[in-house]
């Protein structure tokens, strides 16, 4: 992703300075105010993509859509879903408005599926409202001031370091050294650290407890990968300050994020979101689809995010007044399927690992829960100090309390966890197909999360 020029810079500081009210407003609107305002976005935005984006022109035109048919939700809600293949398939020339020129825009990379990469360009004047909603969203953890310093460890670098020497922001990337990080975050003494969770536990296990006392970070912003609540309260703890999770895609940019309660507030003002109810399940929980608000230069309109969650009302004491999204369940793909058909949910299985690291502190520095096969389930280990057979034996005997009885559960231990192509750590990967309601469940291999 390419860095602001200029005039983007400006741009952004003057929205900064004047604009961007509707940021600070709109998390204070009552349920039918922010209804209606989705609405005056999402009229224009459809009416934009079916006259010049030759993707959706013709996706609408084949149900036999036209703009003047969009009368009410219940209109919008008949519209075709976008899946991440259609994305990938039309990209640049199919799925880019008319007018906007690829050099113009901003954009970022990012593993797709079948070894193809996800491309989404994004219209400058849209990451300018993305960025102060990442601004917004710190402030949920912390009252994130201007002179504050971030120090942002990711794949690729943020695309600028500062606006205008204010919110100063150093970037350090994922694959570097866990040593040159923590080096980092002593020199640059930053208040926000932004990191995946699974790094900030590495983070957390370099330093002895003098180390972190000498860290005075305000704030913990983990994204991107899957973690548990009780993950992160324990994390906070040794940190001594918030650690909150944000949800978030390179498609919807900016989904959900947790506020100092802990609740993953929508973020209503920059993507309208659906859950689709499943007609298998009576909890509320179905498939996550979004439509952002503010992509002109590649629309993403009822996009299937590809995980599942449920939606519910809050009045949630920080004051937002944002919808809550609960039972985030990942990746769909993230759960096992036992011989019998059972489920067991990957937030099940976040939490019965972390479990196991929390009451094996030392013996256990990493681990990663494999189903290599419908009857075969391993526990990839990376011992630490004090690892030992009895250590071995009581992990399996817990495990295998949980898993069907004629499964095959294996402890073996590694050097370093099995990661995903992105490079990114994925603490639970299921090998094995997962279901399609009404169909039993397919056995065909399948990696998940790359
Ligand atoms: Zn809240």
């Amino acid at each position: 992703m390419r860095n602001l020029n200029l005039g983007e810079l400006a741009d952004l500081l003057r929205t900064f300075l004047l604009g961007g009210r509707f940021l600070r407003a709109t998390p204070h609107y009552s349920r039918d105010q922010m209804r209606e305002w989705q609405w005056q976005k999402i009229v224009p935005l459809v009416r934009h993509a079916f006259y010049n984006v030759e993707f959706y022109h013709e996706l609408y035109h084949n149900v036999g859509f036209e703009p003047g048919d969009l009368k009410c939700w219940d209109d919008f809600h008949r519209l075709p879903y976008v899946g991440k293949d259609q994305v990938i398939a039309n990209y640049p020339r199919r799925i880019v408005a008319r007018g906007y020129k690829l050099d113009d825009l901003i954009v970022s990379r990012s593993s797709g599926s079948s070894g193809k990469p996800l491309d989404i360009a994004y219209d400058p004047r849209a990451m300018t409202i993305y960025t102060l909603a990442g601004l917004r969203l710190y402030g949920m953890g912390f009252a994130y001031r201007p002179w504050h310093r971030q120090l942002y460890v990711y794949t690729s670098p943020y695309p600028l370091n500062s606006l205008f020497g204010l919110y100063p922001l150093t970037f350090v990337s994922t694959l570097a050294p866990v040593c040159d990080i923590v080096a980092a975050i002593r020199t640059k003494k930053p208040d926000l650290l932004v990191c995946y969770p699974s790094l900030l536990k590495q983070i957390e296990q370099s330093l002895a407890p003098q180390d972190l006392a000498g860290i005075h970070l305000r704030a913990i912003s983990v994204n991107s990968e899957m973690s548990t609540q009780a993950e992160r309260d324990y994390l906070a703890q040794r940190f001594g300050c918030p650690v909150l999770d944000d949800y978030s895609s390179e498609e919807l940019t900016r989904i959900a994020a947790q506020c100092h309660h802990g609740v993953y507030h929508l973020f209503e003002d920059i993507n309208y979101i659906e859950v689709l109810p499943d007609p298998a399940r009576c909890d509320g929980v179905g498939e996550i689809i979004g439509t952002n608000l503010h992509n002109y230069a590649m629309p993403m309109i009822r996009y299937e995010q590809n995980d599942l969650g449920a939606v519910t009302e809050t009045s949630c004491a920080c004051g937002w007044k944002f919808r809550a999204l609960t039972s985030l369940q990942g990746r769909k793909n993230d759960c096992f399927i036992m011989p019998s058909g059972r489920e067991i949910s990957s937030g099940f299985l976040l939490d019965a690992t972390y479990e196991i690291l929390l009451k094996y502190r030392t013996e256990v520095k990493d681990f990663c829960l494999i189903q290599e096969t419908a009857n075969c389930i391993t526990l990839e280990i990376v011992p630490g100090p004090g690892w030992s057979d009895v250590v071995r034996s009581a992990i399996a005997a817990r495990f295998d309390s949980f898993f069907d009885h004629d499964i095959q559960f294996v402890t073996r231990e590694v050097t370093e966890c099995t990661k995903t192509k992105s490079g990114k750590r994925n603490p639970i990967i299921s090998h094995v197909g997962q279901p399609i309601p009404g169909a039993g469940f397919s056995l065909s291999a399948h990696h998940k999360g790359c």
